[in-house]
């Protein structure tokens, strides 16, 4: 084990390996600020985040909003260039691939996005929407299109096919439509999803029902889901592993039922805390930490949760805490996380 948190790294297991991803946004300024400053100043969205993705498994990203976790997922499926580090896809480094390759390499890599209403073209069929990435990355087999999409729609609960394709997506209820989004995402056959909020659009009550489907497609058509959420109580339906992320970093990852049964991050802890309970008898003996995230153009100095953190003590506000694996496949960023064990 090494102290970034990659278990197993160069393992035929890992679809993807993703090493010190960075991303820092410039901040845009006028002209005259521009000229009249010494240094352009960046949004640290993701700063230096290492973990690996198993073929087969369901790897959650949760934290608050601004901890960087839907950037990271845009990363590994190089939605956005890195600033810097490197993500390797079923071994094959993405940052090396010629633009060609990289659209071939797309066809394995699909997106299902939180707001299905922003993501399907209004002027589109349903039937048009689905086909438009088989136009991309199937052109030659355009004369099986129509029997690949009716057999999609059949795996999304999209039933009669025949009922739906013609239809726009205004015409069809929230939850039909994020079955569409699903569809055409996997409608290529990809082996990795990065799936973004992808039912914190729907309707309480279809919200199950559409995990449920997710996982029945996973296991039917071999996927490999990287789910972003910033609720763990949905995490803990579907993920097999959980990465918590804060302010642009990691700072605990391991197996789901160990990082929600002992939790070694404080800010873990108060996140899992915080979970709705369905006992209108139970009582909360903790809350979210106070105050809000910090400003990601200047992290705190130190471990970054410590103007947050109920447990810190002097070194927190001057040395970053690392991934240290504590238990077996275990990892967590923060210098007193034994007191937890
Ligand atoms: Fe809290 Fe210190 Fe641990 Fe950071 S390193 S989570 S401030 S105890």
């Amino acid at each position: 084990m090494n102290d970034q948190g990659i278990e197993n790294p160069g393992s035929r297991e890992n679809l993807v390996e993703a090493r010190d991803l960075k991303k820092w946004f410039p901040i845009q300024t006028g002209l005259l600020e521009r000229l009249m400053a010494r240094r352009v100043e960046h949004v640290h969205a993701v700063d230096g985040v290492s973990f690996n993705i198993r073929k087969g498994e369901v790897l959650g990203l949760a934290g608050e909003s601004g901890s960087g976790k839907t950037t990271t997922g845009k990363l590994v499926i190089r939605l956005e260039e890195p600033t810097e580090g490197t993500v390797h896809f079923d071994g094959q480094d993405l940052g090396a691939l010629k633009s060609e390759e990289l659209r071939k390499m797309r066809r394995r890599m699909q997106v299902i996005f939180q707001d299905p209403m922003a993501s399907l073209n209004p002027r589109m069929t349903i039937g048009e929407a689905i086909q438009h990435p088989l136009q991309i990355h199937f052109p030659k087999e355009a004369s099986s299109h129509k029997e690949m999409i009716y057999d999609i729609c059949d795996k999304v609960g999209l039933t009669p096919p025949q009922f739906f394709v013609d239809k726009y997506p205004h015409q069809v209820s929230g939850g039909q439509r994020q079955r569409v989004v699903i569809a055409r995402a996997l409608v290529t056959h990809p082996d990795l999803v990065l799936a973004d909020e992808p039912i914190a659009m729907a309707d309480v009550s279809v919200r199950a029902l559409l995990l449920d489907l997710m996982i029945d497609l996973k296991n039917e058509l071999n996927l490999t889901y990287l789910f972003i959420t910033h609720d763990l109580a949905t995490a803990k339906y579907i993920c097999d592993r959980i990465g918590i992320m804060y302010l642009g970093r990691l700072v605990e990852i391991g197996d789901l039922r160990d990082v929600y049964s002992n939790p070694l991050n404080p800010y873990t802890h108060a996140l899992l805390a915080a979970v709705p309970v369905p006992n209108p008898h139970h009582r909360r003996t903790e809350t979210m930490p106070s105050g809000e995230i910090p400003d990601a153009i200047n992290p705190p100095k130190g471990c970054r949760f410590h103007p947050r953190c109920t447990y810190a003590q002097a070194s927190c506000s001057e040395v970053e805490p690392e991934l240290r694996e504590l238990k077996p496949g275990h990892f967590v960023a923060c210098h007193y996380a034994e007191q937890f064990l």
